[in-house]
């Protein structure tokens, strides 16, 4: 396999490999350059695309430029292609044996660009590029992971031509893999860096469970990141009296502490003020009592999680021991839940 991208789409407009190069005018291997940050990949050419054999020029193009504008994203700044590089006819979804074919193209371009992001358009692509089985809705559940690349599933921009919700959502997608790709330091996230002065913070939360014995995740905004309600304690609150709080500001919840759980301490580098930071968050065992879920500004999404599910989900090995400790905890005796079976309101 060619090691460039201009080799790369020498041999695809040359290939026979599948049926689809029989009804071809041009075979459309992709633009874009080494090093892109953000990866973006469909299904296949349209009847546009294949005329002049680029991606995404017709009117699905429209709206993606349309979005990616959007998201402050310039075209120039991303890799495109498709899952198939040729059209297939009547548009109609590439076959399982035609992906196969052309997966190696595919494989190889994203290990020559090596994005820090691959975005995926539609359902066909996210499956195209992982295997049948799972698809986008499955994959925007998830944090999905390509030879550890993260993907971003989103719907594909020609769903969108017609629905105003779905462009919303593309183009919040597309502005939050920017933000992944430009690396933004999340408050917490950066290394500590070895010449800055220190300080010590302390937070503290809640695994916090429902009636049916799972555990709540929240998702950042900015990051698009899973993680567990918490926040930093305030002059004069004990550790119980803050885990209650947060929950309640970033959930609308009430809650009752079952039991202490467990503490993580970590070190980063916080560029609002300059240090390191050596952070203690204490965490607690919670029920659910009351309230109505309505998450703070600042978070996306929340949900109610399995331990599997919360497994595959959260980002940070912390908050992994977190819940891996939490649901060890509500299968003892002393750690079971007042309110489980008892049908608490959602
Ligand atoms: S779709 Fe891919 S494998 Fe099939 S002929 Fe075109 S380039 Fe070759």
């Amino acid at each position: 396999m060619p090691q460039s991208l201009e080799g790369l789409a020498k041999r695809i407009r040359a290939c026979t490999l599948c049926r689809l190069h029989e009804g071809r005018t041009h075979a459309v291997p992709g633009e874009g350059r080494r090093g892109s940050g953000l990866f973006l990949l469909g299904e296949g050419p349209g009847r546009h695309e294949d005329e002049q054999g680029r991606p995404f020029v017709g009117q699905a193009g429209k709206v993606l430029d349309s979005a990616l504008r959007k998201a402050g994203i310039s075209r120039d700044d991303v890799f495109i292609t498709n899952i198939v590089k040729c059209r297939p006819p009547d548009n109609r979804r590439p076959k399982a044996d035609e992906v196969a074919a052309c997966r190696p193209y595919l494989a190889a371009q994203i290990r020559i660009v090596r994005p820090k992001v691959i975005v995926t358009l539609g359902d066909a692509a996210i499956k195209g590029l992982l295997g049948p089985g799972g698809g986008l809705a499955w994959a925007r559940r998830g944090s999905p992971r390509y030879d550890g690349i993260p993907i971003l599933a989103t719907y594909h921009p020609a769903a969108a031509l017609y629905n105003r919700r779905l462009a919303s959502v593309l183009e919040a997608d597309l502005e939050r893999a920017s933000k992944l790709v430009s690396g933004r330091p999340r408050v917490g996230g950066g290394r500590p860096r070895p010449s800055k002065p220190s300080k010590q913070a302390l937070s503290s939360g809640c695994a916090v469970f429902d009636a049916e014995g799972r555990v709540l995740l929240i998702r950042r905004a900015d990051e698009g990141l899973w993680g567990l309600p918490k926040g930093t304690v305030e002059r004069g609150e004990t550790l119980e009296e803050t885990a209650l709080r947060e929950v309640r500001e970033e959930t609308g919840l009430d809650v009752r502490i079952v039991s202490p759980l467990m503490e993580v301490r970590y070190e980063f580098y916080s560029a609002v003020d300059d240090t390191n930071v050596e952070k203690r968050v204490v965490y607690f065992l919670a029920e659910r009592t009351g309230g109505r879920l309505q998450l703070e500004r600042g978070f996306e999404d929340a949900r109610w999680s399995t331990g599997s599910d919360a497994i595959r989900l959260l980002h940070y090995e912390n908050d992994r021991s977190v819940v891996r400790r939490a649901f060890a905890a509500i299968a003892t005796p002393s750690g079971k839940m007042r309110g489980r079976g008892r049908g608490a309101r959602r």
